[in-house]
This record gives structure tokens, sequence and C-alpha cells, in this order.
């Protein structure tokens, strides 16, 4: 049901329902208050005709008693002469004014004369001379018309005298058949006019009854009860326009104020958190309000704080990604850690500061926003963190700068506390950091610090993955690489690769003679001569035991032979820190095979096969020398 329709039924339930009971009732009340007025005024009435009644009955027994006394009419009864009794009374009759006189003996009439329309008789009972009752004796002077106008007169309403069940006499001019006559008050339809009355009945002649009714007509109850009926009515629509008005009135407001918050509902829930529900007054509808307002004004706030979150999130992704994407290069993760410290933790810039050596210098490395206004805080809470070996925190001149030490990686307990390798650093003006800033702060830089440990670690795997850990030359391994990738290069851009190929002569001897770890550093010192004779886009390796090669991208057969020929002089030039038997330094040669793609070999395995045969040559030939492979016919 919705808030308007239950406001109908709730105006219907208080207003409507009470009022048309009241209409009712009054409606009611109205009507039986006008038939008591009329029933009291009609009562009245009646009362006077009942005296009129009795002024006509006492004349009547006025009459009686000179009848009683006339002598002529007492000896005609006595003698039971009927003609004569009757023929008295007659006389009677015109003498005293009578309408009518009747005298019973027994029970059959013995007298009868006058108008039989006669009413209001006086009675009295007949005795002989001695008491004993013979009859009665009734006289009346009144007749139903002259009491009907009479009484018309006196109380101005209509009369009805009824004998029997016919109407004696009316001052309506009906006549005929009487209506029903109840002797409470009711209302009587006569002659087609409707009329209250009660009527009083009064005995007549010869144990007949009579009945009189004093009509008040019920046209002038009708008029005031349609009066008083409009009047009532007229009062109850005018309260009802009132209450009608009213309830429109508060339903209408009730309904904008409803209609205020559902609007401003819809938009919160279409995403506009600016909606606001206008609020007047003080009720509870306007608290109501008020505490809608601050819900949205709290949502808009949280929403916006979720979106700046949310676009912070999106960022330090990108980051994230970015960190993968810069294949764990220091500087490219050093920068996004810098730049992603600024942002978290709400610094107008930043810098980060590495030194390669412990006691050196520290030099910029990456920056993050403008730093103009920021140096000295940033300066001075570096130098504490040097100082303090900690992050510190410092306030200069209004700006607040946070420090954090990025470590080295600590190789053992006797290392001694991990040297400062970096710091990172970040300012702003004005506020201080809070705590959650701080917080993230050190947390990224302390991540950063790991992950740089983490870089170097891996470089140094990495190195030691393709070195050979005695000589530091490429080993076989990195060796067959650069050898395949520089024959696919000369492939494609037709230049060609030199091989050279050494083994160092009678080396077995070196060990024999002088042990092991003199062999070791016959094989370094010579390494080191192959490595300095080489240039920077040549690859010394080491192949295997005491056999060595240096790959020479673009070089040609006689550049590579004569870079042979001069590592193999260098060799054999070497005065090295070994004592022989004659107390000389020791010194010793080694022998040369040279080969180049595409001249002697067209891929790399026939590449070293080419040099390791001219290897072997010169070997069998007598040593200390250099020998080229055998050119290869061109396909
Ligand atoms: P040739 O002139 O014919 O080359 O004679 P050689 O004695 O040099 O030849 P051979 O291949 O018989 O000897 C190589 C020796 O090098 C055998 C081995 O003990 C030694 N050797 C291989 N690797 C190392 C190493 O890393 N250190 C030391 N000290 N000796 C090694
Ligand atoms: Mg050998
Ligand atoms: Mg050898």
């Amino acid at each position: 049901m919705s808030f308007r329709n239950r406001l109908t039924l709730f105006f219907v339930l208080i207003v409507i329902v009470p009022m048309l009971s009241l209409t009712v009732v009054l409606f009611t009340l109205i009507a039986d208050n006008e038939t008591g007025k009329q029933d009291a005024g009609v009562a009245a009435r009646q009362t006077a005709a009942i005296h009129l009644y009795d002024e006509a009955r006492d004349a009547a027994g006025k009459a009686l008693v000179h009848v009683g006394r006339d002598l002529k009419l007492a000896t005609a009864l006595r003698a039971g002469d009927q003609v004569a009794a009757s023929r008295r009374a007659t006389v009677l009759l015109d003498e005293l004014s009578i309408k009518r006189i009747v005298i019973v003996r027994g029970t059959s009439p013995f007298v009868d004369v006058g108008s039989t329309t006669a009413v209001f008789p006086a009675t009295r009972p007949l005795t002989d001379t001695d008491g004993a009752p013979i009859g009665t004796l009734q006289v009346s002077t009144s007749g139903p018309k002259s009491y009907a106008t009479l009484v018309k007169r006196v109380t101005g309403l209509n009369v009805l005298i009824v004998r029997g069940g016919t109407i004696l006499a009316d001052t309506l001019g009906v006549g005929g058949r009487a209506p029903a006559l109840p002797a409470k008050p009711a209302t009587v339809e006569v002659a087609g006019g409707k009329y209250r009355t009660a009527a009083f009945r009064v005995p007549g002649f010869q144990g007949a009854q009579i009945r009189v009714a004093v009509l008040g007509s019920t046209a002038k109850v009708r008029s005031n009860v349609r009066q008083s009926r409009l009047f009532a009515g007229a009062l109850l629509f005018g309260f009802f326009t009132l209450a009608f008005l009213f309830a429109l009135l508060v339903s209408r407001s009730l309904q904008r104020q409803i209609g205020g918050f559902l609007e401003a509902a819809r938009r919160i829930g279409s995403g506009d958190f600016g909606a606001r529900v206008p609020t007047v007054g003080s009720d509870e509808f306007a608290e109501l309000g008020d505490e809608f307002n601050r819900m949205s004004g709290e949502l808009e706030k949280k929403i916006a704080e979720v979106e700046a979150e949310q676009a912070r999130l999106a960022l330090a992704m990108r980051r994230i990604g970015e960190t993968f994407a810069s294949n764990l290069d220091r500087d490219a993760l050093l920068e996004i850690v810098l730049r992603t410290a600024v942002d978290g933790s709400g610094a107008a810039g930043g810098r980060a500061t590495i030194r390669s050596r412990p006691e050196a210098q520290l030099h910029q490395v990456a920056q993050a926003g403008s730093l103009d206004d920021l140096t000295a805080a940033l300066r001075q809470a570096e130098a504490a963190v040097l100082e303090s070996g900690a992050s510190r925190e410092v306030t200069v001149g209004g700006v607040t700068a946070l420090a954090h030490p990025l470590r080295a990686v600590q190789q053992s307990e006797e290392d001694g506390p991990p040297r400062i390798t970096g710091i990172v650093s970040v300012a702003r003006p004005g506020t201080p950091f809070r705590p959650s800033e701080r917080e993230l702060f050190h947390y990224l830089a302390g991540q950063a610090s790991v992950s740089i440990e983490n870089v170097g670690l891996h470089e140094r795997v990495e190195r030691q993955a393709v070195t050979d850990e005695l000589t530091g030359l490429a080993n076989r391994r990195r060796f067959q690489q650069v050898l395949s990738g520089e024959v696919e290069r000369s492939r494609r851009f037709g230049q060609p690769v030199g091989l050279v190929m050494l083994d160092i002569d009678n080396f077995k001897k070196v060990n024999d003679t002088y042990g092991h770890p003199a062999g070791d550093l016959v094989l370094r010192e010579v390494a080191r001569v192959v490595r300095e004779a080489s240039r920077e886009i040549d690859e010394p390796a080491r192949y295997g035991g005491e056999e060595m090669a240096v790959i020479l991208p673009g070089t040609d057969v006689e550049g590579a032979f004569q870079l042979a020929e001069r590592i193999r002089e260098d060799i054999a030039e070497l005065r090295l820190p070994i004592r022989t038997a004659e107390d000389e330094p020791l010194r010793v040669t080694a022998s040369f095979g040279v080969a180049t793609h595409p001249h002697s070999a067209a891929d790399p395995r026939s590449l070293i096969a080419g040099a390791d045969a001219a290897l072997y040559e010169a070997k069998h030939s007598g040593k200390n020398r250099t020998v080229r492979a055998a050119e290869v016919a061109q396909s």
C-alpha cells in the first residue's frame, strides 16, 4: 500500500467514519427532539380538550338533575308508560336545551330521544321508592360538532371524535371510517395528512366508548427537522471540509518531505553522493533530513577516499608491473620505489642516492618531484643517517625530511655491521609526516634495500655462472654461447669471426715439478696475458684444463694469426714468480691454432674443430708456435 493510500485510509478512519456516525446520531436526535416537542404541545392541547370535555359533562350533569326531578317524567316511568315518558322527555329536550335523553330499564332502552350523535352524557342510576335500582338515566347537552369546533378554536388543532369505528365529528371534514387511534403519542394518517396524536377515551351512551384525538400536523415538525438538519449538516460539512483541507495539507507536506528523501536516496543510489535533502524547522523530519545529509556527506567523503585509494593502488600496481619489467635493474628499481614512497607518504619530493664503495661520496640516481625547497632538509637527514646508521627524521626551516638507509649484503658475521650503500629520502614543507605515512615510507625503503641486496646477489650469481673461478675468464659454457652468437651474426652481416685456441706446453711438468698451486698460478698469469691482449669486443675464455680460447668478432685469418702470435710472444716473455732448479724465474710457452668463419669452417663446431686441429699440428711440429687451419671450400 502506498504512503498516499495509507494516509487516505487513515483520514477515512479518523474523520469520515466518525463524522458519518455523528451525522446519523445527530439527525436522529434532531428528529426525536422535534417529535418530542410536538408531542408535548399536543399533550398540552389534549389537556385543554379534556378540560372542555369536563365542562360539557358538568353542563350535562346539571341538566340531568332537572330531568331527574321532573315529576311528569317520574310519574310516567313509575306507571311504565313508555309513550308518556318519551313525550315528556321530548318536551324536556327543548325546555332544558338537552341534546339527548336515554333511560334504560333493566337492559333495554325505555326512553331514547334527541340526537343520536350527542356525546359526553352525564349518567345516574334510577331507583324505585325502596331504593332498589331499576335502570339508568343518561343526559347529554353536547353535540360532537360543536365540541370539535370549540376545541379547535381553543387549541388551534384539528380534532377527531370517534365512536366505535366511525368518525362522529371532525374539523377536517373527512367523516366515515375512523383510523386506529392509540392512547400513547403516535403518528396517524388522516385524509392523506400525517398527524401526531394521543387520543383520550370518555364514556358514551349505553356503555359505548368515545375517543377524542387532538391532531398535531407533522408538516411543521418535518420542516423544523429539515431546517435543524440543514443547519447541523452545514456545520458538519464545514467541519468536514476543514478536516479534509487540513488532512490534504498535512498529506501534501508529508508527501513532499518523503518525496524529497526518496529523490535524494535515489540520487545517492545512482552514485550522486552530493545529493542533499532540504530541511526546514526542527521536527523529526528535519532531524531525519539532517541525519540523512550527514550520512550522504560521510558517504561522499568515504567514496572520495576510496577513489583516491584506488588511484593510488592502480599506480602502485603499475609500478609493480614496471618493477617486473625493469628486470631487476637497480636504478630503475630505486626510481620506482622512490616515486611510490613520495606518493604513498604524501611528500613533495625525494631522491635516492648510492655509493659504489664504502666512504665514497653518495651520488643521486633517482629523483621525484621538485627538490628546490627540500634540499637542505634532505641533506641534513641523509647526513644523520650516515652518522647514526639508522633511519632519521629532521625538520629544517619548516621542511620535514625522512631518510632511510640502503644496506649491502652481509657476507658473514665477521664483516661487522652492514655498510650503508645508499639512502632513500623524502621531504615536504608544512605538516610533519603522520605515523601512517612515516610507516609506509620506512616499509618501502626497507623493501627497496632488500631488493637492491637481491639485485647484487643476482648479479653475482649471474656472473659466477659464466665465469671461470680460477682465471676470471669466461667459462666454457659462456664461450660456446658467445661463439654461437658471433657465428650467427657473422652469417647475417657477412663479417668474419676469428677463433684462437691455445694450450700451455708441457704443463703437466709444471704441476709435477712445482705442485698444483704453482700450476694454478701459471694458469692465472697466462689468462691475464690473454685478457690483456684481447680487445674490448673479444671474448677470452678458459676452454678447459690448460687450454684457452679467444673469440675475435670481425677478425679474419691474418688478424687472428697476428693476435695469436702476439699472445704467444707475451706468454713466452712471462717471468713467473716461481724459482727453477737453476734458480731462475719459471717461463712457459704455449701452442696456438687459428681458424676463422667462414674462411675455414661453416659452423661453430667445425670452427672449434678446425682451430683444435691447427693446435694439434702446432704441438706436433714443435710447440710454441701458431698454425692456421686449412681453408675449406666455400659453398
Ligand atoms: P703438451 O705440451 O703436449 O700440452 O703437454 P702437457 O703436459 O701440457 O699435456 P697434458 O694434457 O698431458 O697435461 C695437462 C695437464 O694440466 C694435466 C692436468 O693435471 C693439468 N691441469 C689441468 N687443469 C689444471 C688446473 O686447473 N690446475 C692445475 N694446476 N693443473 C691442471
Ligand atoms: Mg692440454
Ligand atoms: Mg699442454
